[in-house]
């Protein structure tokens, strides 16, 4: 039996025949993290990196070893390293991931923080905040598990995604949460149709917030090859031929469903930042950009009324 050095040094020289793979700089990260994931998938046992090192010369179980060389030659090809391990750590928690949800990206936990701090300022902690597009629930989950008195709305288009969005949500929030109807997932009948599922009796209560990270790109930005073959489209693609569509709607509509003074939080393309900043702001809308750690416009926070109170 091998060794888990071993079985690195063969996750690393697989890895190494994707020649972008070695020129991002990636071989040695990825494999650890493969070798972790395939130990973890056959053993049941989940290994920190520091744990990994300190156990370099055990032996490597045979069945992990025939994944890893398995995971190893899927990532060679292209395949999304969160699709093969099939979690992704988001903020505290770990998420799972597939190829029906979007995989949570770093600056979606800046929109959280944004959201989060606001939100803790508030006189009142929010009571109830919507998302419009739940995919891994990250959102919704994350600021579920800051705030205990809050409940979130979401919906989604995806059958698969709402399936995964409730079942991180049980494993993260527990079964008391969902009982007592902290989360509710509402299904989209017609993407075009934004605020649909919103209304009606949901709504008797206005909402205090909405939260978004919604699909955003357009069919001229460059997207890397892994992200276009793997990621679903509908995540990811704002209707084709009108890349600003949620953003218009939501500066538009949110108001029939929001209090007064409630807040919008949302993340932007940098590239059209200032295009949907002034979109917000032309129907009355009070507007705050926040850049990513890139130093690119990345999260716009809007509000009706003023700013304090
Ligand atoms: N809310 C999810 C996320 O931020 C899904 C977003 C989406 O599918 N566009 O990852």
């Amino acid at each position: 039996m091998k060794n888990f050095h071993e079985a690195l040094l063969d996750s690393r020289s697989i890895l190494r025949r994707n020649p972008e793979w070695v020129s991002r700089g990636w071989v040695d990260l990825e494999a650890e993290l493969l070798l972790c994931a395939a130990y973890r998938q056959m053993t049941g046992v989940s290994l920190s990196r520091i744990q990994l090192f300190l156990q370099m010369q055990d032996p490597y179980p045979q069945k992990a070893w025939d994944y890893l060389l398995e995971l190893s030659e899927q990532r060679a090809q292209g395949k999304i390293l969160q699709h093969l391990t099939g979690f992704q750590v988001f903020l505290d928690h770990e998420y799972e991931v597939g190829p029906d949800v979007l995989v949570p990206r770093p600056e979606t936990e800046l929109l959280l923080e944004y959201a989060s701090n606001t939100l803790s300022s508030m006189k009142y902690g929010p009571i109830l905040g919507l998302e419009i597009g739940l995919g891994s629930g990250i959102i919704s989950i994350e600021l579920l598990s800051q705030f205990p008195q809050l409940k979130m709305i979401a919906s989604e288009l995806s059958p698969a995604a709402r399936a995964r969005g409730l079942k991180n949500a049980y494993k993260i929030l527990g079964e008391d949460r969902l009982l007592l109807n902290h989360l509710t997932i509402l299904p989209v009948q017609d993407p075009l149709e934004v605020f649909c599922p919103f209304e009606g009796e949901m709504l008797q209560l206005k909402a205090d917030f909405l939260i978004s990270n919604p699909p955003y790109l357009s069919s001229h930005d460059l997207v890397d090859s892994e992200v276009f073959n793997y990621e679903p489209h509908q995540a990811l693609y704002a209707p084709e031929g009108d890349s600003l569509y949620f953003y218009r709607v939501i500066a538009e509509e949110a108001v029939k469903v929001l209090k007064s003074n409630a807040f919008v939080f949302i993340e932007l393309p940098h590239n059209r930042a200032l295009l949907i900043a002034e979109l917000f702001e032309k129907r009355g809308w009070r507007v705050k950009i926040q850049k990513d750690l890139a130093g690119l416009d990345r999260i716009l926070i809007a509000r009706l009324g003023a700013w304090n109170g």
